[in-house]
């Protein structure tokens, strides 16, 4: 049976990933310290016998006696109110943590994937961002935390895969939403659905003129599972997002319509060094993979305001 091992599986995406692979009939070790993932996320797996939940801190050290054929590097804070909240551990988490994980995966001779995201493209100048484009990123800023741990470790993975052989593959997320986000995360999808649902105001930062493209999660794991999956891959470094962009003024817009909430929209103060415009350029997963997403915002931001409503219930 093959083997691998996620870290962050307590998480958003980690969650998703875990289901993915358990039924893809594989063997699935779940590493979390629950730092911002949750055990509400895995609680489905904890009886399967395909699934393993190791409660361990990835920056601490990392072992694992059996045989691993993949590890998946997800353990990270991902949204800017938690990564601002938990600066050094994000840091750490996506430096030394990668390096621990990396130091397994070559022992193991395991395939490596490390979830890097669209924000070391910084507040890009080219539109959409290609992986080729080098990045617009702020060493010092407080995105820094986030940005610089992420190419950090993707320096450190080609290190090892120039150095050490290992078969390193790095994906490029870009704005994910669905079921299993935080409500109170920060983000833009969990805030706007809470404030519309709750007859609260939808606070649009800035102008609302910045633009974000919104994946639903079905589809980037899919694309994470192709890439993890195939055997040879053709570009180590790989974007996985939708790029149909919104402005965050017409997101709001379109919030307010799917919920049918009555709720305005007020503007609040934009955060530092917040990305005036984000859209992947996927053709390289097109090509290589034939991915695309293939599920439109309708449809996805249905399932998630439907899973922040039973979350809602849950707490009253
Ligand atoms: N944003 C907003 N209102 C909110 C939360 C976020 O206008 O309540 C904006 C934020 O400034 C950014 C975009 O929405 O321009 C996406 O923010 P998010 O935190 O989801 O992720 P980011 O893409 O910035 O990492």
């Amino acid at each position: 049976m093959k083997q691998v091992l996620i870290t962050g599986a307590a998480g958003f995406i980690g969650s998703h990933l875990c289901d993915r692979f358990i039924k893809e009939g594989w063997y699935v070790v779940g590493v979390d310290n629950f730092l911002t993932g949750s055990l509400e996320n895995l609680e489905h797996l904890l009886l399967n016998q395909n699934f393993e939940l190791v409660e361990e801190d990835v920056i601490k050290g990392l072992e694992w006696e059996g045989h691993l054929d993949l590890i998946l590097h997800f353990a990270c804070p991902a949204s800017p109110v938690d990564y601002l909240n938990f600066p050094i551990e994000t840091l750490m988490v996506d430096s030394v943590g990668t390096s621990h994980t990396l130091k397994l995966a070559k022992d193991k001779r395991a395939r490596y994937v490390f979830a890097s995201t669209s924000e070391v493209y910084g507040d890009p100048q080219v539109h959409p961002q290609p992986e080729s484009y080098w990045g617009n990123v702020n060493p010092v800023g407080p995105r820094s935390v986030y940005d610089e741990a992420k190419r950090f470790s993707e320096a450190l993975s080609m290190a090892y895969h120039r150095e050490c052989g290992v078969d390193v593959r790095i994906i490029r997320i870009f704005n994910t939403y669905g079921p299993r986000m935080k409500l109170k995360d920060g983000r833009v999808v969990p805030n706007f659905i809470f404030q519309a649902l709750n007859g609260q105001d939808l606070t649009v930062y800035g102008d609302g003129s910045q633009s974000r493209s919104f994946c639903y999660v079905d589809d980037l794991v899919e694309g994470i599972f192709l890439v993890s999956d195939v055997d040879a891959i053709k570009y180590r470094v790989m974007n996985l997002g939708n790029p149909d962009e919104y402005k965050i003024i017409d997101f709001a817009q379109i919030i307010l319509e799917k919920t049918g909430s009555n709720s305005k929209i007020i503007f609040k103060p934009l955060p530092r060094d917040d990305p005036k415009m984000r859209k992947p350029d996927i053709s390289l997963a097109r090509e290589s993979l034939h991915w695309k997403p293939v599920i439109s915002l309708d449809e996805g931001l249905a399932k998630t305001i439907q899973y922040f409503q039973s979350q809602l219930e849950d707490v009253e």
